[in-house]
């Protein structure tokens, strides 16, 4: 479901497109309408790899040696999506050529649709990861996608949970990429909060379980390690103040200003009719239910016009 709803959502570029800094109007202007040659798809990755790199979802080369007309092979190093799940078993990534395979049937006006497998990953134990990129259908897609089971998804949670537990604990970097440093990547997250907009209500009901459950394992550890309840908020705070998810402030209320979660569906979402924070709201309150025996409720919200997202602690 992440693959096709990446996928529909960056076909939507065309018409996002209004809504960029004019430079990027411009570079979209720009690009090719039609993708099936080499040289069209250089044209078209020198901006977006200027991009990804800038924004450390990886960094991109296009193979030009091994691609030929309508069958396009790239390789990314340092990806963001599979870094730190290097030989989990599966290819990890959920963003990059999704994401590419609705670019180009964006920037071709959906004449035809585009599709992206990944090849080789670090999470097949590759030392990079390289996918494909072709129109049309890819028959072992299906496959790729579905081998990320129940089994695979414990041991990724598990390694995040590793991960985050470490830098709130003993300060340990939550990601390290060599190039592409220590900084979080939240741009395929912010994608991710958007969907309820295409997904509906089961989705914003796994994004409040999905936050609320993580929230509430978060605080467990934190209170099995014996801080207190005031230093064990105090740190998940910073944890989202380190992240960048918007500007957090922590008092008698929780205020986030620019939070990623609500800027996305404000985007994407013409009139949404709730506070629309679920992922945010769901973890707060599975953590201030574990530590603290309290609850939180959205009391405003970007997305609905509010000059920031609060929730109230009860
Ligand atoms: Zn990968």
């Amino acid at each position: 479901m992440k693959y096709e709803l990446n996928k529909e959502d960056a076909s939507m570029m065309r018409e996002m497109s209004q809504f960029f800094p004019w430079q990027r109007r411009l570079l979209f202007k720009l690009m090719p309408e039609n993708l099936s040659q080499v040289k069209d798809i250089k044209k078209m990755l020198s901006p977006i790899a200027a991009f990804c790199r800038q924004e450390r979802s990886g960094i991109i080369e296009y193979l030009e040696d091994v691609s030929k007309t309508d069958e396009h092979y790239f390789r990314v190093y340092e990806s963001s999506d599979c870094w730190a799940f290097d030989n989990v078993g599966v290819a990890m990534a959920s963003y990059l050529p999704s994401n590419s395979a609705g670019m180009c049937q964006g920037i071709e006006n959906g004449k035809r649709n585009w599709n992206a497998i990944e090849t080789k990953c670090i999470g097949l134990g590759d030392p990079y990861c390289e996918f494909k990129l072709v129109p049309g259908e890819i028959d072992e897609l299906r496959d790729s996608l579905e081998a990320v089971d129940s089994t695979i998804m414990e041991s990724v949670h598990d390694r995040l949970m590793h991960r985050l537990i470490g830098f709130l604990l003993d300060g340990k970097p939550l990601v390290d990429r060599p190039s592409l440093g220590s900084e979080i990547q939240l741009h395929a997250v912010g994608h991710t909060f958007s969907f309820p907009y295409l997904a509906g209500e089961r989705y914003q009901m796994a994004l409040r379980m999905g936050g609320s459950k993580v929230g509430r394992e978060v605080g467990e550890h934190l209170m099995e390690a014996g801080l207190s309840h005031d230093e064990a908020v105090k740190r998940v705070i910073n944890f989202l103040k380190h992240c960048k998810v918007g500007k957090v402030t922590a008092g008698e209320t929780i205020k986030i200003e620019d939070n990623c979660e609500s800027f996305y569906m404000k985007l994407n979402t013409l009139k949404p009719e709730e506070a629309c924070c679920y992922f945010t709201t769901g973890f707060l309150n599975g953590l201030f239910s574990a530590v603290k025996n309290q609850r939180v409720r959205e009391i405003k919200c970007v997305a609905l016009g509010d000059p920031y997202c609060e929730w109230e602690i009860i």
